[in-house]
């Protein structure tokens, strides 16, 4: 199934609130990770949702947004166009700035599914006000939208907030009415970047409390969880019987991409940089007189990457599990 739009997310998100799995939302700014994802996601019959953050855009564009979310997204519907499973993208942590910039182009060239406005740091009304202008934005292409409220502590793309808070049931029943939002994240405890090793005074009972207020209020939403990556397989679970529909993934990656290169590179280390008091001449192939030469089998880029896709392939797999979201691809 090749890349989807909004309206095919929504029955995904339907499914996942309705049945109590989650979707993994996975950063990444280059191929390697991409292909690491769609082989797991494809062998785990599980849809998968990319997220593309403006950082993310702004590397893979060499300094251009826009032109690199043309990149990345393009490469996603290529290599995704004969695959057997629903694949989809997320803008994600796009402040209400980058309105004009990066949202409206991205609507009007189909370049997502969903689009994940951050105006967390503003104070309530402003956040409804900027919220709102980007559903209004996204409604006619049937793109959905997620809103955050309650800031949580650490720090986001771009992003940075020193205090801690949670986000109160009440509040997040007022901002959805208001707001129309598709999505909501939430502040339960976690903490962006690596949490793993901190402290974490993790709500599973506040999660809990927020969907039911939605519920009862009659605006039932998938709620997202921001700053994920350190969390453990039983308090993801937990969180995702809460109501939890969307589980933010981008540091889990990282740091399993440059872990796999860092121990491909120091085990070839020999093969691939000269030995002490040798100068290799990458132009010229000149080593001064030694008999030296690097490994072409170990140096092209395409060796390294290829163990770093397995990886990531891996890792996803571990947790596609977590949230399980595998077998449940309603395009499989
Ligand atoms: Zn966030």
């Amino acid at each position: 199934m090749p890349y989807l739009g909004g309206r095919e997310l929504a029955q995904v998100y339907r499914r996942a609130h309705e049945e109590r799995f989650a979707l993994i939302a996975n950063n990444f700014a280059e191929p390697n990770v991409l292909l690491g994802l769609l082989a797991a996601y494809e062998q785990a019959r599980s849809d998968l949702l990319v997220q593309v953050s403006v950082g993310a855009a702004k590397f893979a564009g060499g300094g251009r947004p826009l032109a690199g979310l043309r990149a990345l997204v393009r490469y996603v519907q290529a290599v995704a166009a004969d695959a057997k499973i629903g694949v989809f993208v997320n803008l994600d942590h796009v402040t209400p700035d980058q309105s004009d910039g990066f949202i409206r182009p991205a609507l009007a060239e189909g370049l997502c599914s969903s689009v994940m406005v951050d105006a967390s740091a503003l104070p309530f009304a402003d956040n409804v006000r900027a919220t709102r202008a980007v559903v209004e934005l996204a409604q006619p292409y049937g793109v959905l939208v997620e809103g955050e409220l309650g800031v949580i502590r650490g720090a986001e793309d771009e992003i940075v907030s020193d205090a801690a808070f949670y986000t109160d049931p009440e509040q997040a029943l007022q901002f959805v009415a208001e707001t129309e939002v598709d999505l909501l994240a939430v502040s339960v405890g976690t903490e962006h970047g690596v949490s793993a090793g901190r402290e974490l005074s993790l709500r599973v009972d506040l999660a809990r409390a927020i969907s039911d207020r939605l519920r009862a209020g009659r605006r039932p939403r998938p709620l997202v969880l921001h700053g994920a990556s350190g969390l453990s397989s039983s308090q993801v679970g937990a969180l995702v019987a809460a109501g939890v529909c969307k589980v933010n993934k981008d540091t889990t990656y990282q740091y399993v991409y440059a872990r796999t290169a860092a121990e491909f590179f120091a085990d070839h280390r020999a093969e691939i940089l000269p030995p002490r008091g040798v100068a290799f001449d990458p132009i010229t192939f000149d080593a001064g007189g030694s008999p030296w030469r690097p490994n072409k089998k170990l140096f092209d880029p395409r060796v390294v990457g290829k163990e770093i896709q397995e990886a990531i392939c891996s890792v996803a797999t571990d947790m596609i599990a977590q949230v399980g979201s595998g077998g449940r691809s309603l395009y499989a």
